[in-house]
């Protein structure tokens, strides 16, 4: 197994929104569990993975949802021409071979996931593959990551403060006018003039969250705008596809986020 497979050899282009490099170098440097937080497409994996390649440690992401269970990431028997054979799964090799694990979206795996995390973000740091009889002692470069977006949690569908208390946390958001900006010049190829007055719209439909949108637009979204702007679609167009149609198919919001688009632009 070469774990350097999950080796991120070029960097990952990111905007730091605080401080968040230095947190996070410092919760790697003791290996402590951390959790990220904050709404979906607001830059929380793109800096998981810069921060893997900053370190220079492998990074296997899992992306959760309800069909995950604990098996899906530790490892199970498999049947092949030669009988059965173990694989490990990969929460299994991230801490076998020493490489951050990041669990995307973890509140949609199946609650028998969290049992597998709770041995191996604790002082024991272990991993118990029970069909296999195996205890795995993490690799002393294993680190689990993993991210939670607060809007999205109900009663029913949360982390139990008997996992949330394993993690330290970095809040995270839209990132400010000026770095959304910039990402959007960086990421989707448009000039300062068209970043700035995405970023505008992007403000006013925030500001709708609440009143008729469960959550504002993302900056993925932004991006893509930018990106069908820089396609040859204009602006206004771009923004009705990227912006508006993907969140809301009420019809009132949508023609108050059209006007904003048609004012801006
Ligand atoms: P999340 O994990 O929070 O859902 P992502 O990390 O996938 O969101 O971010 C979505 C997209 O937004 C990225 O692919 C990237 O293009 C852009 N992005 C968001 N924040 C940043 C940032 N701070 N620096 C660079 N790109 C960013």
């Amino acid at each position: 197994m070469d774990i350097s497979q999950y080796k991120i050899n070029n960097e990952p282009f990111y905007d730091a929104q605080s401080n968040e490099v230095e947190l996070y170098t410092a919760a790697y440097a003791a290996r402590l569990p951390v959790m990220v937080k904050g709404p979906t497409g607001c830059g929380k994996s793109r800096f998981v993975e810069h921060m893997a390649w900053k370190l220079g440690k492998p990074i296997i992401t899992v992306s959760c949802n309800e069909d995950i269970t604990a098996s899906d990431l530790v490892g199970r028997y498999l049947l092949d021409a030669n009988g059965t054979r173990w694989v490990d799964g990969p929460l299994t090799m991230a801490a076998r071979y020493g490489a951050i694990c990041y669990l995307d979206e973890i509140v949609e795996a199946r609650q028998d996931t969290m049992v597998v995390i709770h041995a191996l973000t604790d002082h024991r740091r272990e991993l118990s593959l029970d069909k296999k009889g195996e205890l795995i002692k993490a690799h002393p470069d294993f680190q689990l990551v993993i991210s939670y977006n607060p809007g999205y949690q109900s009663l029913m569908k949360d982390l139990k403060q008997s996992t949330k208390q394993r993690f330290c946390a970095l809040d995270f958001d839209y990132a400010a006018p000026e770095v959304e900006s910039h990402i959007l010049q960086v990421e989707g190829k448009v000039d300062a003039a068209t970043a700035d007055k995405l970023v505008k719209i992007g403000e006013t439909a925030r500001n709708l969250k609440g009143h008729g949108l469960d959550e504002g637009i993302s900056t993925r979204l932004m991006v893509y705008a930018a990106t069908l702007i820089n396609q040859g679609i204009t602006p206004i167009e771009a923004c009705k596809m990227a912006l508006v149609r993907p969140i809301t198919d009420d019809a009132d919001i949508r023609q108050t986020l059209d006007n904003a688009i048609e004012m801006i632009f």
